[in-house]
């Protein structure tokens, strides 16, 4: 299908102004627009000193992970807030049961997954030297098991568990095997007795300060943001788009994403609207044809 593309003319702005809210410019693409903004965000990525991607859900649906928003996304199974510390801690093993339901309906069974062409084709611009560090909202491991080293993860990893307490980890899967039968000291820390949590943020705790940290300073750094399969409708993580934006000079923002973020209209440069695998693995192709060039 074409569709006609959005095209902003390029504004100018001194310093003093923020740019977030008129973007240089914004290709919509679908059809016969792709090809024109693959080559021209193909090109921005080449000549950036600092490309930083930021992940989300999105880019794992391909993996056969459900995103949370999209149809059939993992709210119209599961209450968001079965997800907030508060409830968690109100009764850990009622949540473990609820984790290990969902695994074993295969909605959410992230061990099992494995990377798929957007992942991959992100770990190799980072082998390029192109993409310097992915932040991802992600819990699934996904950009690892790929081979992408510079990882962010800014939401923590749901295959971990750690101890609330003493904040020792290990393997979630230890702790799935030993709960399956229900044994609430399963859920136990085994230095402290402290309660385990899966390794992940919930919905009222506060991002890891380490990957909070080092998210300001690539989001201060970077002067190309590769935005993937995110809403931006979770925050913090969603600032870091509008943060790389309100910096002087502001960083160019590549979006892909089936649907246009919340955000775009006020930190989208090219916006190029399909599949996270198909688009990704046409970027790196022009990436590298351009390098061989
Ligand atoms: P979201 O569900 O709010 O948004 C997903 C976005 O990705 C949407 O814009 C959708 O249009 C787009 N999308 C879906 N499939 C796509 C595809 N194949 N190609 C391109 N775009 C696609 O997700 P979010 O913004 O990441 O926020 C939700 C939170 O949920 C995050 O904090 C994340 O930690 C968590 N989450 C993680 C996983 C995971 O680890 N795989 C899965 C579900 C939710």
């Amino acid at each position: 299908m074409a569709m006609v593309p959005i095209v902003r003319e390029p504004v100018r702005t001194p310093p003093f102004l923020v740019t977030a809210i008129e973007p240089i410019i914004i290709i919509g693409s679908r059809g016969d627009n792709m090809q024109q903004s693959i080559q021209k965000a193909a090109e921005i990525l080449l000549s950036a000193a600092n490309a930083v991607a930021l992940t989300g859900a999105g880019i794992s649906t391909e993996s056969g992970i459900p995103d949370f928003r999209s149809p059939g996304g993992l709210w119209t199974k599961v209450d968001p807030g079965e997800f907030s510390i508060d409830r968690f801690l109100q009764n850990p093993a009622r949540f473990w049961r609820l984790h290990l339901d969902l695994k074993a309906s295969g909605e959410f069974n992230l061990a099992s997954a494995d990377p798929n062409p957007a992942h991959i084709a992100l770990a190799r611009l980072e082998k390029l030297g192109i993409i310097k560090c992915v932040i991802t909202q992600n819990v699934d491991n996904l950009h690892q098991k790929a081979g992408s080293v510079e990882v962010v993860e800014f939401h923590g990893n749901m295959l971990r568990a750690a101890c609330i307490r003493c904040k020792s980890s290990e393997p979630i899967e230890e702790v799935e095997a030993r709960f399956v039968n229900g044994d609430p000291k399963a859920i136990r820390c085994r230095k402290c007795e402290g309660v385990l949590k899966p390794d992940a943020v919930f919905f009222g705790e506060a991002i890891p300060a380490k990957a909070m940290t080092i998210s300001q300073v690539q989001a201060h750094k970077c002067d190309v943001l590769l935005v993937i399969g995110t809403s931006l409708q979770v925050y913090p993580a969603a600032q870091i788009p509008m943060s790389v934006k309100l910096k002087y000079p502001p960083a160019t923002v590549i979006e892909i994403n089936r649907e246009p973020s919340a955000l775009h209209q006020q930190v989208t440069d090219i916006l190029m609207l399909g599949s996270a695998g198909g688009v990704m693995t046409q970027l790196l192709n022009a990436v590298e044809a351009l390098q061989r060039n």
